[in-house]
């Protein structure tokens, strides 16, 4: 009998793999599905509540395996009804993730890492270590739990999932790939990809990897400003990865899936809110059909940054408009709690 702390988390086996071994042992190959299904449908956290497979092979599977589960360690609701809930992971790593309503949707914001391996200037995940990537059944219990969480406060399940909360999904690929397919997967959660957007720093390799991987979900850069020297200056990331080289990425991108390109535009006061920077995005834009989200400024601690005017965001946003580049305004959610969008830090 293996020991408790070296029993392998049986959802990091897939199905073939789960086959593979209940035929190893003797068992048909249907006592997998099974098992797959009270995993990833049912989401049950325990082998004894596996009701439909014989005692003998519970037995089996609580001696040889455990379920990996996430414990929501605390949940604040904001004025707006946005809720941020931290997430501790089986060996006590916490996460944040965070359920956003608005009128039309129920969103999920979801975290790929513990921590982050990015400096981003503005956000106050980028002054936490990065600590580890999460396995894709770890990002699959924040929507699982958020989706709980959706349906018990708002009476709706959730309609829409962001990859926007701690990390770098494209620094995560293979887990943040696999968690996707869980989340769309008939076999688990059954959401269309079309509902999923993965948000990236900017990583070219791995855009065009994603391109070659034929994904159906969206995709989001968060650009932020349409300028090498000032975009090193947010994210040393734009060292590597400067805009030419994330155009050349992005149009292979659409090239092969055919997915129009969400732009996030942080509008900072006094860095990238004149209208010269709004003149150097619509050019941006022209490279692939794309959209733009004008991001308003959630301010961190000690942060270098305020926030953009209205009216010179409005003059900003009017520019674009001129220029035809197709524009959202994104009023930050949940403030007062902490759980906007480059607030996740773990506060608690
Ligand atoms: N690493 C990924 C995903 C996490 S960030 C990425 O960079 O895209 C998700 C979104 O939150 C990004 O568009 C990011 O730029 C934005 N964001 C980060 N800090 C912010 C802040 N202080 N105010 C507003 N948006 C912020």
């Amino acid at each position: 009998m293996a020991s408790a702390d070296i029993k392998p988390n049986i959802r990091s086996f897939d199905k073939d793999e789960l086959k593979t071994l209940f035929i190893e042992k003797g068992e048909k190959s249907f006592r997998a599905d099974q098992v797959y299904q009270w995993l990833w449908q049912k989401h049950v956290v325990s082998f004894e509540a596996m009701s439909n497979v014989s005692k003998p092979l519970r037995q089996f599977l609580e001696d040889n395996f455990t379920i990996h589960q996430l414990e929501t360690l605390t949940s604040q609701k904001s004025k707006d009804k946005t809720i941020k809930s931290a997430f501790s992971l089986h060996d006590g790593k916490v996460v944040e993730g965070v359920l956003i309503p608005t009128p039309k949707r129920m969103t999920a914001c979801i975290s790929s890492q513990v921590g982050c391996s990015l400096d981003c200037k503005f956000c106050a995940t980028a002054r936490l270590k990065m600590i580890r990537n999460l396995t894709p059944d770890e990002i699959f219990d924040q929507v699982v739990n958020l989706n709980n969480q959706a349906k018990q406060n708002y009476q709706l399940p959730l309609s829409n999932i962001v990859y926007m909360g701690m990390g770098e999904p494209l620094l995560n690929y293979k887990n943040v790939m696999e968690s996707i397919s869980l989340i769309s997967s008939p076999d688990a959660l059954g959401m269309s990809p079309k509902r999923i957007t993965l948000s990236t720093s900017g990583i070219a390799k791995m855009i065009v990897k994603m391109a070659d991987d034929q994904v159906k979900f969206n995709l989001a850069l968060s650009l932020h400003v349409a300028n090498n020297e000032k975009r090193s200056k947010l994210m040393s990331i734009n060292d590597s990865n400067p805009l030419e080289l994330l155009a050349d990425a992005l149009k292979y991108f659409y090239e092969k899936t055919g997915t129009r390109v969400t732009y996030e535009y942080i509008i900072f006061k006094d860095f990238n809110d004149d209208i010269s920077d709004a003149k150097e995005l619509a050019d941006y834009c022209k490279h692939i059909p794309c959209k733009v989200n004008v991001i308003e400024y959630n301010p961190i601690e000690n942060g270098y940054f305020e926030q953009a005017s209205k009216q010179k965001t409005e003059a900003f946003i009017a520019y674009l408009e001129s220029r035809n580049v197709i524009v959202n305004v994104r009023r930050s959610r949940g403030k007062d709690i902490d759980a906007a969008c480059g607030q996740l830090a773990n506060k608690h």
